[in-house]
């Protein structure tokens, strides 16, 4: 089956009364047809029907054999990270989601796990870090906010021969455009907050795996801590996945347009799309991926540009997050990324010049126009 008719199509059986959208189950708890017996479902931390077709869906897309859904990304990154134990060491990229960074950095790191950050894009990095209580990799591609390209298979390869997980956040592309498990990769996790659910109106968050280990591991992790996504709340992503491929289409068109058209900017100084052909990680993308996504990240000429710009577009909203149906702006170095220190930001070129912007999918001259006189009305 293909991929958009997958999106639709692939969420278990529906129940008897000829429904075509799935029910919202809400309830708390299930009874019991007798001693001994189960419906299926016994309590919602553990699992609940509306979720449950939610999962198979997601599985499905990743093509995993199991999926978890999650009341947000970040409970989905700490729940792979509960599969870890003091000592264990993680080597991860240094260029991630400014949550992972924290959660690791005061979290799980205070609790005893080591972490090694390296360019994940630069393969002797990855070796040069691997340690003999080293247990995972855990990378983004394209990484959040500088956009570098991992290589999914060499990094695979390599973690096999060592032995240890690769863990792959695959919010920026979502499987429409990459399957980190078919790579090679051993879970995926997802903010279905952006892409997925794609209309900034909920929180979730997914793993999924392609081995049985895991999964029974992670389901254990996530029936006792309890960070479920709500049956409403499942239903509105997957009403969203529905729509998932057009989305990722015209995010795509949207964000290749843009992003040429920046580059002729006097203002801008550089623009960072792994779409443009001479991305750095253009040819490794494009032979892992089907696309590029809708991020794009861009720096202009000084910091008060990117403060002008930021408050004078007027259709593009200056708002945190992405992957929705509508188009954000945002300042990693005060708004995503302050957890960095001012070194590590100037390291991967998270500057007060650098602005990310999350392409909607709005028709692509009106957001041109939008920049245009946000650029035209800088002094
Ligand atoms: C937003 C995001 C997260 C965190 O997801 P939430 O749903 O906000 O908790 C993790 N990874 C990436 C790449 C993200 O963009």
């Amino acid at each position: 089956m293909e991929f958009a008719t997958k999106c639709i199509h692939s969420l278990g059986a529906n129940d008897a009364t000829g429904s075509i959208t799935p029910a919202i189950y809400i309830s708390s708890t299930f009874a019991h047809p007798k001693l001994g017996d189960t419906t299926g479902f016994n309590y919602t931390r553990e699992s609940n029907p509306t979720r449950a077709r939610l999962e198979t869906l997601v599985a499905a897309l990743e093509e995993g054999i199991d999926a978890l859904a999650f009341s947000s990304g970040m409970a989905a990154v700490d729940a792979v990270m509960n599969l870890f134990a003091p000592g264990d060491h993680i080597i991860t990229g240094n260029d991630l989601y400014g949550g992972s960074f924290r959660l690791f950095r005061n979290i799980n790191a205070r609790n005893g796990v080591e972490f090694t950050t390296v360019h994940t894009s630069k393969l002797e990095e990855i070796k040069a870090a691997i340690k003999p209580n080293t247990k995972a990799i855990f990378l983004e591609t394209p990484t959040n906010p500088t956009m570098e390209i991992s290589d999914l298979r060499a990094i695979s390869k390599i973690a096999k021969e060592n032995n240890f997980l690769v863990i792959v956040d695959n919010t920026f592309l979502t499987p429409y455009f990459q399957k980190p498990l078919a790579l090679g990769a051993d879970i995926v996790i997802h903010s279905g907050t952006k892409y997925l659910a794609g209309h900034n109106d909920v929180l979730a968050g997914f793993t999924v795996v392609k081995e049985q280990t895991l999964a029974d591991k992670l389901r254990l992790i996530y029936k006792t801590t309890g960070a479920c996504l709500g049956a409403l709340d499942a239903w509105l992503v997957i009403r969203g996945i529905k729509t998932l491929p057009l989305r990722m289409e015209q995010h795509q068109k949207n964000a290749t347009a843009i992003a040429a058209w920046l580059q002729k900017q006097p203002r801008v100084k550089y623009v960072l799309y792994p779409g443009l052909a001479e991305h750095p990680g253009y040819a490794v993308n494009k032979a892992q991926t089907s696309g590029f996504g809708g991020m794009i990240s861009f720096a202009v000429d000084n910091a008060e540009t990117a403060r002008q710009l930021l408050e004078g577009v007027k259709l593009i909203q200056f708002a945190e997050s992405l992957g929705g149906t509508e188009s954000l702006i945002t300042y990693p170095i005060r708004q995503t990324h302050t957890d960095l220190t001012p070194e590590e930001c100037a390291e991967k070129g998270i500057t007060d010049c650098l602005l990310r912007l999350s392409t909607g999918i709005e028709a692509t001259e009106d957001l041109i126009a939008d920049l245009a006189q946000a650029f035209t009305d800088i002094q």
